[in-house]
């Protein structure tokens, strides 16, 4: 069975780089932020290009921590796409705000720039773009909305490490960047990992203190803060594959520009890549007609696929309470029923990738 994402192969690809990264991290036991936690933040802004980067202990996290250190809280609204992963809505309702669901562009499937401004209020203080499937939104057009109402942009990159919007790596575009290193993104860490990222230090040393139970100096609180520190051994690991990441992306990319020219069956609509853009193919969306008669055939055949997501966020039951309906967010909805993934990832042989192709191109809705 070829499974959609298999992490096993680039373990054991590096596995004793890894093994000694998590060794070094014992032998002087900096497992709670610390030296490891530290460097690979340097390591990564340095890699982005942006002053600041801190690592946290997850994307949800940074989401959450992001809102906090631009003052967001209780009262207030965030813009946040209806088709992304569900915790990009969590860090604004866990600051107390609220997450207003804008829908997606037809062609691009991400945040559509031409329906954000209806949503806007007295209210709205920031617009959090993603950078869903590794496919850059159109910052452009977000900030000159945001500039235009005086609003924080917000990017979650945590599809999207080393993706780039016009030549600039995502996380070094909006106020704050937020990413994700849970297992299978792009970049990952052995567990559980996360970042901020920022040009203004003003707002890393905010995440600082706050992911640091609110501490500066040992013991002296200054604020009511959180346990969100990135792990020692998390840090290393995320040092190793840092140096990996720009071929496992050129990789992705060699697999998904395949799909995108070969899978030539008119069932499949897919996404589009803006000439602006450098996507990174996290994940290599499409739509079909009946996503779980397709799943079914592509196990038949050997090959594991999955769906991201299936429900977007407006119609989750968490946020029923918001007061959504079916048809809020037409083109959202449309590719939660439609969606299905294909198997991509650097390990992939050429062999896997053409039988994935083949399959697609055999098939029969
Ligand atoms: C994975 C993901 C997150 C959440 O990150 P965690 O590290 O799992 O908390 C947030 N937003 C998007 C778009 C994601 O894909």
């Amino acid at each position: 069975m070829l499974k959609r994402i298999d992490l096993s192969r680039d373990f054991h690809r590096h596995k004793e780089e890894f093994m000694a990264a998590i060794e070094a991290v014992c032998e002087e036991t900096a497992f709670s932020g610390g030296k490891y936690a530290d460097r690979f933040a340097e390591e990564f802004a340095k890699y982005l290009g942006v002053k600041y980067a801190t690592g946290v202990n997850n994307g949800t996290s940074a989401l959450h921590l992001a809102m906090l250190a631009l003052g967001i809280g209780p009262g207030d609204e965030v813009i946040v796409p209806a088709n992304t992963y569900i915790a990009t809505a969590w860090g604004v309702t866990y600051s107390g705000a609220t997450p207003v669901f804008v829908d997606c562009t037809p062609d691009t499937w991400q945040i559509d720039p031409s329906k954000i401004e209806e949503k806007i209020t007295d209210r709205t203080k920031a617009i959090i773009g993603v950078h869903l499937y590794g496919q850059p939104f159109d910052f452009a057009a977000v900030k000159a909305i945001a500039d235009r109402h005086g609003l924080f942009t917000v990017e979650d990159c945590a599809q999207a490490a080393g993706a780039e919007f016009e030549g600039i790596k995502t996380g070094n575009l909006a106020d704050i960047g937020c990413f994700s290193f849970y297992p299978g993104k792009n970049l990952y860490a052995f567990g559980e990992g996360g970042a901020v990222t920022s040009n203004n230090e003003e707002y890393i040393d905010k995440i600082n203190v706050l992911k640091n139970q609110g501490c500066r100096v040992r013991y002296y609180h200054e604020v009511v803060g959180y346990n969100m520190r990135l792990e020692g051994v998390q840090g290393a690991v995320l040092s190793v594959g840092l140096k990996y990441l720009d071929g496992w992306n050129s990789r992705r990319r060699q697999i998904g520009k395949r799909y995108d020219a070969q899978i030539t069956n008119p069932v499949f609509r897919k996404i589009a890549h803006p000439l602006n853009t450098r996507p990174v193919y996290h994940l290599y969306e499409v739509q079909v007609p009946d996503p779980e008669d397709f799943l079914n055939y592509m196990a038949e055949h050997g090959v594991e696929c999955n769906r991201h997501y299936p429900v977007p966020c407006h119609l989750q039951e968490a946020y029923r309470s918001l007061g959504y309906h079916e048809g809020d967010c037409p083109e959202a909805e449309k590719l939660a029923s439609h969606c299905a993934t294909l198997p991509l990832f650097p390990e992939m042989t050429d062999e896997e990738a053409e039988l994935v192709i083949r399959l697609c191109n055999e098939y029969r809705a």
